[in-house]
């Protein structure tokens, strides 16, 4: 997870970001949840909300998925996206899905 400015379109980092996942193998094609070699996923830009296009923002499972709210709650817990009234803490917190919490596996690389 990474947080970085970004001052071009919203369309400009996705360009960037599925570029990237070509690069490292990705193909077109794959159905939602199948296993792929990457997924980057541009989960809020700053206060802008897009709904219906080739991009939705916020990301719109972001508050259902742990493993998302888990590593953001970790860089921005105060964090409330566009369009709600709850932090990212406060999601985590309240997080009733079934997927397990995540914990630091040690590699071995
Ligand atoms: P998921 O990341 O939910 O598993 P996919 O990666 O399979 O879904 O979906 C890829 C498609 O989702 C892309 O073609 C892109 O147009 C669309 N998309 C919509 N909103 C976003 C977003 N916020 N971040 C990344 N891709 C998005
Ligand atoms: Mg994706």
């Amino acid at each position: 997870m990474v947080e970085f400015p970004w001052d071009r379109s919203p369309h400009d980092l996705l360009d960037l970001t599925q570029a990237i996942e070509f690069h490292l193998g990705r193909r077109a094609g794959a159905e939602r949840n199948a296993p792929r070699v990457i997924d980057l996923d541009i989960l809020y830009l700053g206060e802008l909300t897009e709904r219906g296009g080739i991009l939705d923002l916020p990301h719109p499972r972001l508050t259902s998925r742990r493993f998302v709210l888990q590593p953001l709650t970790d860089i921005r817990p105060e964090l409330v996206l566009p369009g709600d009234t709850a932090t990212i803490a406060e999601h985590l917190a309240h997080f009733d899905g079934d997927e397990p919490e995540l914990s630091l596996v040690q590699g071995s690389w």
